[in-house]
């Protein structure tokens, strides 16, 4: 069994002292593909030693994070844009919009998703979006730019049955961790009207661990838990679920 993380920060300090044997417990639940987010400059170095550390596993992504856009965001954006010239990676994420954190930056944050997206299109790359309390925002640009060029992963979905099927209408899958296992994760309730094709497993570690550890460090180990929930809501074993899944995950970044 291949189960794939397609959102895990496992550069994050919070690993720097047991790194090596968080991905061994991870190795050993079959979890051997990962899809690392980026979310802004101050990381790069991080992320390229992690990178070296694990060559045949960890994959990168590219992009500046919602929260990070601030006043030097044009700077941040040409990072980005170096790095993208410089050396493959398999997505531009993550990006988008979160008004959970501060809102009062939505203009210059509009401005970096857009000018995020147009870049995901100029080197054919997937999209990995993060959205927090921005659904009509986020929408709003989908909707601009929309089209065959643009595809990707709305990492950590946590809308409603609506939002779901627009997000897929704009050739995303959706990413769904943790806030599954929930009790008043709600999405659990509407998963199963949803085609399977669409999903794809994250843990978005160290952040957001799945029931029963929720409220602690996650890792990516614990994304057995994760599809042990989505065995349950779609009544078809673990293997099949890994199986479609990671099936998914090569569909969007072609590894
Ligand atoms: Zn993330």
């Amino acid at each position: 069994m291949i189960i794939t993380d397609t959102h895990t920060h496992l550069y994050s300090d919070s690993f720097d002292d047991d790194r090596d044997q968080m991905m061994q417990r991870a190795f050993n639940q079959g979890v051997t593909r990962f899809f690392i987010p980026a979310i802004d400059s101050s990381y790069t170095k991080a992320m390229l030693e992690l990178e070296k550390n694990y060559p045949d596993h960890v994959h990168l992504m590219m992009g500046l994070h919602p929260t990070s856009v601030k006043d030097n965001y044009k700077e941040e954006l040409a990072h980005v844009e170096k790095l993208l010239s410089e050396r493959p990676f398999v997505a531009i994420g993550e990006i988008g919009i979160d008004l959970y954190w501060d809102k009062s930056t939505l203009k210059i944050q509009q401005d970096a998703f857009r000018y995020q997206i147009k870049l995901a299109k100029q080197y054919k790359l997937p999209i990995v979006i993060h959205c927090r309390e921005s659904f009509d925002e986020i929408f709003d640009i989908l909707e601009e730019e929309k089209g065959d060029d643009l595809y990707g992963i709305f990492h950590c979905f946590t809308g409603t049955i609506e939002q779901a099927k627009k997000a897929i209408s704009y050739n995303m899958k959706l990413g769904i961790g943790g806030v599954v296992t929930f009790k008043n994760g709600k999405i659990d309730q509407f998963l199963n009207q949803i085609d399977l094709k669409h999903i794809v497993l994250e843990t978005d570690s160290p952040y957001l661990a799945p029931t029963p550890y929720r409220g602690k460090r996650n890792e990516s180990s614990y994304i057995i838990n994760v599809l042990e929930k989505l065995s349950y809501i779609y009544g078809i074993t673990k293997k099949e679920i890994a199986d479609i899944t990671t099936a998914n995950s090569k569909d969007v970044f072609k590894v």
